[in-house]
């Protein structure tokens, strides 16, 4: 008998009891806005952000309204503006240079490497067309961060981690987001924490976070925060900065604390699964599974793995007969951008440069989604089912000259 998988790609857990309850609290007293407090009273995004700082060991934590908003907020920080370039990777979803475009300045993508982190010997060669790098940790992939934090300082390049997808990781001990200048985390549906949305900005740097908490609309009500540099650090800051507003409310604030407390339970269970799927997958036939530094403390949300060298109808085919079992996968080398799925050459109102390393890797690219809401078992017969149909298409000639096809 075929099997068939009937788990849902995109249901996450739900909120924890003890965040619905805190939720209700905030709708029952009503006070939703971060600085509307009673007296005594801290807002319950203060000690989000509190708790955020001290859970990565950064120094400052600002909360915002997405991701989005952390990485716009955090470049405006640094002094990005229009006209300015800021490297990137090439490989990343489209808030990523969408953030470049909303302070109106223009990326140079970096080439990705096989295991889908940043080709650092592009960077090398590219280091000096720009003062800020922003780094994609895209699907928690995370690079040889002493090498890349080496490059960048000694171009004096300041880099702002985007860290959508490693929240709760780490490389060698130290967790993602405190490597550069600032780290910018997403508490969207799809990531590690779930606000619908939210995200989070951290750094150790005074000036920068404070152009950061005003950036994102704080008023004069600064010394609100708890985890914010002291007044003396927004004395010039205070006239200086727009106030942008991209505040996180203490309703998304309430729902998160809870899920702050689990994330490390939670990271072991999302790579619980990652290795079931990668066991699964191992040695299959025409598919290349990334390769992880022993350095690379991931938390594997979603799972990737490459046909490389497949013709494109071949991958096609692959993806259909899944998705027939119940599987669904993303491709990064489709011609046109689906759903949360784009890449490089469909940002066209930025400049689209020739990347041959990442369009060979892309075209091989497939995603998944592992949410915890699939069990173990769910994970094996998953990769069964892509072991199989992989194995399938393969057999039938997947590269040409190779095979019938
Ligand atoms: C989700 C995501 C973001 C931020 O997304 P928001 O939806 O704005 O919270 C940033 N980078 C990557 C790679 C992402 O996947």
């Amino acid at each position: 008998m075929t099997e068939v998988f009937s788990g849902q790609f995109t249901q996450q857990e739900p909120i924890p009891e003890e965040g619905i309850e805190a939720a209700l609290a905030v709708l029952r007293h009503g006070r939703l806005h971060r600085y509307n407090t009673a007296p005594g009273e801290v807002a319950e995004a203060a000690l989000l952000e509190e708790e955020f700082a001290a859970l990565s060991g950064a120094k400052y934590c600002l909360a915002v309204a997405s991701g989005g908003v952390a990485m716009t907020t955090a470049l405006r920080a640094l002094g990005v503006g229009p006209g300015d370039r800021v490297l990137s990777n090439a490989f990343t979803l489209a808030p990523v240079p969408g953030a470049i475009a909303a302070v109106g300045a223009l990326p140079v993508y970096v080439e990705v490497t096989e295991d889908l982190t940043i080709d650092l010997d592009d960077l090398v060669a590219k280091v000096g067309q720009a003062r800020v790098l922003l780094l994609s940790h895209m699907r928690g992939h995370i690079c040889d961060m002493d090498r890349l934090m080496a490059i960048c300082d000694a171009a004096g390049v300041a880099v702002v981690e985007d860290c959508a997808h490693t929240m709760g990781a780490h490389w060698n001990g130290t967790p993602s987001g405190r490597f550069g200048r600032m780290g910018c985390f997403s508490t969207q549906t799809y990531k590690h924490v779930n606000s619908g949305e939210g995200g989070f900005v951290i750094s150790d740097d005074a000036e920068a976070m404070a152009r950061a908490i005003v950036l994102s609309g704080s008023y004069m009500f600064y010394a609100r925060h708890r985890a914010a540099p002291p007044p003396e650090a927004f004395e010039k800051v205070r006239y200086e900065v727009p106030n942008i507003s991209g505040r996180m409310d203490n309703l998304r604030a309430a729902i998160l604390r809870p899920q702050l407390r689990k994330l490390p339970e939670q990271a072991a269970r999302w790579n619980e699964r990652y290795r079931v799927v990668e066991e699964g997958l191992r040695d299959t036939p025409g598919l290349r599974l990334t390769t992880r530094d022993a350095r690379e403390g991931f938390v594997a949300s979603s799972f990737q793995f490459l046909l490389p060298g497949w013709q494109p109808g071949a991958v096609r085919e692959v993806l259909a007969r899944c998705l027939g079992r119940g599987v669904e996968l993303k491709w990064f080398g489709a011609e046109e951008p689906v759903g949360f799925t784009s890449r490089y050459d469909s940002w066209r109102y930025a400049p689209v440069p020739q990347l041959p390393r990442t369009d060979r890797v892309l075209a091989g690219l497939v995603d998944m989604r592992l949410p915890l809401t699939f069990g173990l078992d769910d994970c094996a017969l998953i990769a069964r089912i892509i072991r199989a149909e992989v194995g399938a298409v393969w057999q039938a000639g997947a590269i040409e000259g190779r095979g019938s096809a």
